[in-house]
């Protein structure tokens, strides 16, 4: 997986991947299991794609853009983020760009954290023991800017919006096919 652009707009920052051979399944589900262990809290997020199955049974089948999504979102939790920061995945099937938007509350600690979920996958894919994050997060999490200049990005009643968007508007000019929203849990469904 490959980062080729960073995006830093008012409200989030995107990312914009190229993933190559995803691997086959096996390789996805060993590295799913290698990044829950070492990020236990993943266990608590949801999904908009989700469906009836477990997240973790999500994570061992989905893209690994996607995977980046939740690593992103768990990482910046740990470095001190509010439970409410958020994200989004979108790509075209059969394309191999993958778009991921974080709705964070501070820049630094989201590229940070990028950077680390990055490595961590790049590892889990690859095979290698997958490193302790914590000194990594502790690094990041001293990233942070005080006061956060991002209010609205963690406002309550605006995130449970972003949370689970209703169907997409008509004419939405996003020229995507999938899209998926997640969130770091404990699920509070509207
Ligand atoms: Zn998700």
């Amino acid at each position: 997986m490959r980062l080729r652009c960073v995006r830093v707009l008012e409200d989030r920052v995107d990312f914009v991947l190229e993933v190559g051979a995803p691997g086959s399944s096996a390789v996805r589900a060993s590295a799913a299991a290698a990044l829950m262990e070492r990020l236990p809290g993943l266990a608590d997020h949801r999904c908009s794609t989700g469906g009836d199955h477990l997240f973790t049974e999500e994570l061992a089948v989905t893209e690994p853009a996607h995977l980046f999504e939740h690593l992103v979102l768990e990482i910046m939790a740990c470095a001190g983020s509010p439970r409410s920061v958020h994200g989004q995945t979108v790509w075209r099937k059969g394309d191999d760009v993958f778009r991921v938007s974080i709705y964070d509350d501070d820049d630094a600690v989201c590229v940070g954290a990028a950077r680390l979920a990055l490595r961590m996958i790049e590892d889990a894919f690859a095979g290698r023991t997958v490193r302790d994050p914590r000194d990594a997060i502790e690094r990041i999490g001293s990233l942070r800017a005080t006061p956060s200049r991002k209010r609205s990005a963690i406002d309550p009643p605006r995130a449970a919006v972003l949370r689970y968007p209703a169907t997409p508007e008509p004419g939405d000019p996003h020229d995507v096919d999938v899209r998926e929203e997640g969130v770091i849990g404990p699920a509070t469904p509207p």
